[in-house]
């Protein structure tokens, strides 16, 4: 649920429903949810609110009964079917609490399709909270109106990322020192893709070399300033999308 809603709402609000969404069914929402359109948007009966499942699209719903603690919604029909995201992932070393947050929130926006936290030698953070992260994620994906949801994949080590890393897909390592030109990077790699966030410390050496030996990764410049973690994320995925993403649509 967006924060601070636009008013009056230029469109219905949007909801993610955790449960297949299908013509006439009936939707009870929870607390939160119900709270968020009767009190924040002051929302009455028979008001149409948007839900999306994350697995068969987006579907106009109508608010058909409030209750004291939850209410119901009426599912009216479907409006589009779910999306086929760009195949990027998103690696990145956790980083601090606020800025993680806005790192996965961008990361949905922009449109990327699994992110995946790699445990580094530099990182500070050592343990996620995946509901939250999870919720923040969410949050987003009603705000943006994406239909399919980001995939939250479990931690892992940069060994054991390395070590299982699936043929076809290309890793683009952000490189503070010694990457080649993103652009032209770009136009000799297609395909699936991922891009490779170091934490706010940086690669070791000995990590910096690992990466580097790994046939599918493709070191590049974000250009000659250090940037901080999450603007290197969310600079890093806009360069993809609009040369290999869905921005040229
Ligand atoms: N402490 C590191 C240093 O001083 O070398 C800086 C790390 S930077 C804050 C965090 C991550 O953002 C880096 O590991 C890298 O992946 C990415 N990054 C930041 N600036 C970059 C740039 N100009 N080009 C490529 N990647 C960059």
């Amino acid at each position: 649920m967006p924060a601070t809603p636009a008013w009056p709402p230029d469109s219905p609000p949007r909801l993610f429903i955790d449960t297949t969404l299908e013509e006439d069914g009936e939707i009870v929402i929870d607390a939160a949810q119900a709270n968020y359109l009767v009190r924040v948007l002051r929302l009455k009966a028979g008001a149409q609110v948007k839900l999306f499942d994350d697995r068969t699209g987006e579907w106009l719903a109508e608010l058909a009964h409030i209750g004291k603690r939850d209410a119901v919604l009426r599912v009216e029909g479907k409006l589009r079917d779910r999306e086929d995201v760009p195949d990027l992932w998103l690696c990145f070393a956790p980083i601090k609490k606020g800025r993680i947050d806005w790192l996965v929130e961008k990361a949905c926006e922009l449109g990327v399709a699994r992110l995946l936290p790699v445990r580094t030698q530099r990182t500070i953070i050592d343990r996620l909270k995946p509901a939250r992260l999870k919720s923040h994620l969410i949050e987003a994906a009603e705000q943006c109106e994406r239909t399919a949801l980001p995939e939250l994949a479990e931690m892992v080590s940069l060994e054991a990322l390395l070590a299982d890393w699936p043929d076809g897909r290309t890793l683009f390592y952000a490189a503070e020192r010694g990457g080649g030109s993103f652009p032209e990077a770009l136009a000799a790699h297609d395909g699936p893709a991922a891009i490779l966030i170091g934490p706010e410390g940086g690669f070791t050496e000995q990590e910096d070399g690992a990466i580097r030996a790994l046939a599918q990764a493709v070191p590049v410049s974000l250009g000659p300033r250090i940037l901080r973690a999450d603007t290197a994320a969310a600079a890093a995925i806009s360069l993809w999308m609009a040369g290999r993403g869905d921005w040229t649509a």
